[in-house]
């Protein structure tokens, strides 16, 4: 595996400029968008294939991600490329200071297979929109949302402007070694670090979009129901494979027992089962296994229900369990709930400071005291307040996170940024030059400048 024939390429067609014109950028945007339209059904096919993935859940979580994000980039473009004034200060004037934005290069995109479609396409659309050229490598395990995405791309985009380059570890540490301009990686803190070392060699800038254990916070003067509801469709959505779902949830002791007979209501309610559209599968055994052996019998409150011939785990909410069980170690990544009671607010907020920095924190209350600490006091990427999971759909609020949950954001004009360089430039007439700066060195001088400085 040599992939430096094609990053060569790339880094040529790159310095022809072509992708540095606004209507060159949007012009593919529009291209891939028209192919996406045709192309939508055999996206559908491919992701129920590799995990019963229903069209609604596909269009919900995924294809609409992917056309919000190239209809803003196409709308917003000339605004978010423009260059921009600065002020100038006093020492430079007469001049002018502005910034100019353009793209990093040649980028590489690795992809997670939980959203394969959008943690492929949507970087790869911020990319081209800020006038890059791409690799994408879209996650292996779900094998057929990878080749229809390869041929939607290799078979209607020149290579040295976009390609997808499919494969697993080999071909990933492969196309690590090379030199690029970018690298945005999407999946687990693990292989975060690996990304990161690798383009360390090269001082390539890097996004790291990356996981962690995302807490929802619920305080006892919610409304239950409401809260139940959102809870459940934000934790179950997947089958709970989403990276921003509730990893566990902290509610007050008060209304522990009413909140999960509330859960367990809600879980009924939404129908999930492995014989409708409501609910996917875990997406291979490997991850059936590992989630299988977090399901404690003895704290299982509803669900628990596994088979593994469909790789189906049903709903599964977890009580009684302390702050170091096994299952509050790792990211969960799959469809169990533990329900964790608290009493005491500050002690929770400590504990969550001790672990690395989540992705996503979520706080159910009415209590604005309650809520504003824990946003001053918790660092975490991004959340909701009385919701979960939604505010990745607003693409005018940076996605990222920080710590071990990552390094750098997107969406929107974020991506628009996390893609481009801001190349800041002074520029000055002829015909005025005070002297002041220039030896021989005087008292004078010294003078001039410190009033001009004002210090
Ligand atoms: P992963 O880290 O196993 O794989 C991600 C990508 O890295 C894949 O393309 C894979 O082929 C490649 N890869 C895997 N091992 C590698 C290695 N040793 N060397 C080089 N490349 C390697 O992650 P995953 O299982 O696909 O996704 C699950 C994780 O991703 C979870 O932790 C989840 O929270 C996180 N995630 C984060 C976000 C986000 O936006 N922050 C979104 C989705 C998933």
């Amino acid at each position: 595996m040599n992939y430096s024939k094609i990053i060569n390429e790339q880094r040529k067609f790159f310095n022809t400029n072509q992708t540095k014109e606004l209507s060159f950028r949007i012009e593919q945007l529009k291209k891939l968008k028209k192919l996406l339209k045709e192309k939508e059904s055999d996206f559908y096919e491919a992701i129920y294939k590799d995990f019963k993935k229903s069209e609604f859940d596909t269009y919900a979580a995924e294809i609409s991600f992917i056309y919000d994000e190239i209809n803003t980039a196409i709308k917003k473009l000339p605004k978010w490329a423009k260059r921009k004034r600065n002020r100038t200060n006093m020492a430079n004037l007469p001049a002018k200071s502005y910034t100019i934005t353009e793209p990093l290069g040649v980028c590489l995109v690795i992809g997670a297979w939980n959203y394969p479609y959008q943690l492929s396409l949507v970087p790869m659309i911020t990319a081209i929109a800020a006038g890059n050229t791409v690799i994408l490598k879209p996650s292996e395990i779900p094998s057929a949302t990878s080749i229809v995405m390869t041929s939607l791309i290799n078979d209607n985009f020149p290579s040295k402007f976009l390609c997808i380059v499919e494969g697993g570890i080999p071909e990933t540490t492969a196309l690590l070694k090379e030199k690029f301009d970018k690298i945005f990686f999407t999946g687990s803190t693990v292989v975060g670090k690996i990304v990161y070392q690798a383009a360390a060699k090269h001082l390539t800038p890097v996004t790291l979009e990356l996981g962690g254990k995302s807490p929802a916070i619920i305080t006892k003067d919610i409304n239950i129901k409401e809260t139940a509801k959102r809870i459940v469709w934000s934790k179950f959505l997947n089958a709970g494979q989403t990276c921003i779902a509730p990893d566990y949830i902290l509610v007050e002791k008060e209304i522990e027992i009413d909140l999960l007979k509330a859960l367990k209501e809600q879980i009924t309610t939404f129908d999930y089962s492995f014989e409708n559209d409501n609910y996917v599968q875990i997406i291979n055994t490997k991850n059936f296994n590992r989630l299988a052996s977090l399901i404690d019998k003895d704290k299982t409150y509803c669900g628990g229900v596994i088979n593994a011939s469909t790789r189906f785990i049903s709903p599964t909410i977890l009580t009684n369990v302390s702050l170091d069980n096994t299952i509050m170690k790792d990211e969960i990544f799959g469809p169990i709930l533990p329900v964790i009671s608290y009493s005491n607010l500050d002690e929770i907020i400590s504990k969550i400071k001790a672990r690395p920095k989540p992705l996503s924190l979520y706080i159910f209350t009415k209590n604005k005291t309650i809520r504003d600490k824990i946003l001053h006091e918790i660092s975490f990427g991004g959340g909701a307040i009385n919701d979960a999971v939604m505010h990745i759909t607003n693409n005018y609020l940076a996605f990222g996170g920080v710590g071990e949950s990552g390094i750098g954001s997107y969406h929107g004009e974020a991506g628009f940024k996390d893609f481009s360089h801001f190349k800041s430039i002074l520029q000055k007439p002829f015909g005025f030059e005070p002297n002041f700066k220039y030896p021989p060195y005087t008292k004078k001088k010294l003078d001039w400048i410190r009033k001009i400085l004002g210090n």
